[in-house]
């Protein structure tokens, strides 16, 4: 099957004034199939939400797509009309924040939110679309419809309003659902259930589900693929199973030993110190070097490609170059 997403090349920058320029989102590529569960993990300031927005089209001043192109179902989005955008962004790409609060209007009953997303996107006529509002917050799991779609947003717990998001989300049936730090703001038990939830929901619609997220305990039960993101890049890609069996970037290996359950014969070099460069001042060398246990000379000097390591296995470290294949184009990723 053709992925439902295909993000090439795309560098998002803000044009913070005329010396300052915040690389953001700087070369990033991959795709995402129906069906598929695909993980964008990194720390905050890693650029997986700006890559997120990007796609959305939601990208605001004095930032923009600079280079690269997005496809959505083999048609460009990367440039469309706004008009056009605001119609897909719900008809085929449907998003789902950290804090529902926020993107729920506080003055409307959940029913009303709901339904006007039906009578806009699927022309439905007010009755129809309250018994299908009904059915859709049935589907997300609440038992007790007919009251919650009276109720107003700051009456739901956060997980009720979570899933209310996610009934909006999946109201017209998107090919594309993207979540960003979806539970975050939840209790572990809460978070569990509405990861459970998107994931079922994914199957049930057959959608393809972007799941950005800093926490790779999440990413290991839920994803089928990750991606790791470090100062705008991708610096490791991989299947869930082989990234966690064969953790290859410094950077990775930093973010699994912070993770307490995963990685209990492992020596433990406690958490990663430092933080993520500032998009605005990004090193020449490798953007991990300050942070690097095993940085060397020539990191310094100049970044890393992402290479293709092994099969779909990609890393972007020296660490992992082959001198005698230097020369072999077919050798790097694209
Ligand atoms: Fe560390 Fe060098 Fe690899 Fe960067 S390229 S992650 S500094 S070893
Ligand atoms: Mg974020």
């Amino acid at each position: 099957t053709n992925p439902v997403l295909s993000v090439d090349q795309l560098k998002t920058y803000f044009y913070l004034d005329q010396k300052k320029v915040a690389k953001a989102v700087d070369g990033v590529s991959f795709s995402v199939s129906p069906g598929e569960t695909v993980a964008l993990v990194g720390e905050s300031g890693s650029g997986k939400s700006i890559t997120a927005l990007s796609i959305m089209q939601l990208i605001e001043k004095p930032g923009r797509i600079v280079e690269g192109t997005i496809t959505l179902d083999d048609k460009e989005i990367t440039r469309i009309p706004t008009k056009q955008m605001t119609k897909l962004r719900g008809n085929e790409i449907a998003m789902v924040f950290q804090e529902p609060m926020t993107a729920l209007n506080p003055v409307f009953t959940v029913g009303n939110q709901i339904t006007e997303m039906l009578r806009k996107h699927r022309s439905m006529e007010k009755k129809q679309a309250q018994i299908e509002a009904i059915n859709l917050l049935r589907t997300v799991g609440i038992s007790r419809a007919e009251e919650v779609i009276h109720e107003y947003p700051h009456q739901l717990s956060g997980g009720m309003r979570q899933r209310v998001m996610i009934a909006i989300a999946i109201s017209c049936n998107p090919k594309l659902l993207i979540a960003d730090e979806p539970t975050t703001a939840l209790d572990v038990t809460i978070q569990a259930q509405i990861l459970d939830l998107m994931v079922e929901m994914k199957e049930k619609f057959n959608m393809a589900l972007l799941l950005i997220t800093h926490d790779l305990g999440i990413v290991s039960e839920y994803a089928d693929r990750v991606m790791v993101m470090y100062g705008g890049q991708i610096v490791e890609e991989a299947s869930t199973k082989e990234l966690l069996r064969t953790t290859k970037h410094p950077y990775t290996r930093g973010l699994l030993e912070s993770l307490p359950n995963l990685t209990e014969d492992v020596d433990r070099l406690g958490t990663i110190k430092g933080t993520v460069p500032p998009a605005y001042d990004l090193p020449t060398g490798c953007r991990f070097y300050a942070r690097c246990p095993f940085a060397m000379e020539k990191c310094k000097q100049s970044n890393p490609d992402l290479i293709e390591i092994d099969h779909n296995h990609f890393v972007r470290c020296y660490l992992y170059e082959k001198e005698d294949v230097q020369n072999d184009t077919s050798y790097t990723s694209p």
